[in-house]
């Protein structure tokens, strides 16, 4: 009944040109929306929405700058308070009721401004562990970067800088044990083997366009000699001229490795 259920799904969606896939129960679906935009499905349901810069977002499949097409959202994670990662999160919070969880520093540079109301936006900080919503652990670690907060002044029309905190990457672990590292932006940094041993996830997003981040051959390096992870997607290119880094790089780079590299496409979903 059940498989009648998504066939019909499968179908309708197809029929319409809808990206409304419908996740397998018992597996995690991940959906890249270009840069380091996540969709995430845990295997009870919980969505989660990485660093969500959408509408302006060149690699952004059109139905998802359409922020009515999530449908739900569970738990809202902003690495740091660059415009290509924070841009559509205070919308998105407004939108779901969703608490926008980003570094602390950050969340008090956004309660002060009055982005949004200090209830959607709670304070954690590296080596904090949370449960967002029941079945879900969200762990802030660290990450090699910079972070402010580019914030237009209603009153000047003018842009004002204010303290963005410290970037973090998240360790998010599902209902079934299955760990993702998401590394925001970062550069190689030697706690990414503390980062392995200690968490050992099964998937690894890591940015891989260069010039602010990782380039492909520093990516392949913390890949295969720092986390181990079993998988790894590659994320934060193909957006800004600056960031040359390929995914073809990438891939070569990791050469021989036993780590699976999944080169994903915009709006398609994977399964693990
Ligand atoms: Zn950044």
């Amino acid at each position: 009944m059940k498989k009648l259920l998504r066939l019909f799904l499968a179908g309708l969606c197809m029929t319409a040109g809808l990206a409304c896939a419908q996740p397998t129960a018992g597996k995690v679906e991940v959906v890249w929306l270009g840069q380091s935009a996540f969709k995430i499905t845990s295997p009870g349901g919980k969505v989660i929405v990485t660093d969500p810069w959408l509408r302006a977002n060149p690699l952004t499949p059109p139905e998802y700058k359409d922020l009515e097409s999530f449908g739900r959202i569970d738990v809202l994670l902003v690495s740091h308070g660059h415009a290509d990662h924070i841009a559509d999160a205070p919308a998105l919070a407004q939108r779901y009721k969703v608490p926008l969880r980003a570094p602390g520093d950050l969340n008090a540079a956004l309660t002060t401004l009055g982005v949004l109301p200090a209830a959607l936006l709670p304070r954690m900080n590296k080596g904090g562990t949370i449960t967002p919503v029941p079945g879900i652990k969200v762990t802030a670690v660290r990450a090699e970067h910079s972070s402010v907060y580019v914030w237009r002044n209603p009153a000047t029309e003018k842009d004002e800088t204010h303290p963005g905190g410290e970037p973090v990457g998240w360790i998010i672990e599902f209902e079934n044990g299955f760990r993702i590292y998401f590394a925001g932006d970062t550069a190689l940094f030697g706690d990414m083997k503390l980062i392995g041993e200690r968490y050992k996830p099964d998937l690894a997003l890591v940015p891989i366009g260069g010039n602010f981040t990782m380039d492909p051959t520093d990516a392949a390096f913390a890949v295969t000699d720092l986390l181990k992870p079993k998988a790894v997607i590659p994320m934060h290119y193909g957006t800004n001229p600056l960031a040359k880094g390929t995914a073809k790089e990438f891939v070569d780079a990791m050469g021989s490795s036993p780590v699976k590299v999944i080169v994903a496409v915009p709006g398609k979903a994977l399964e693990f």
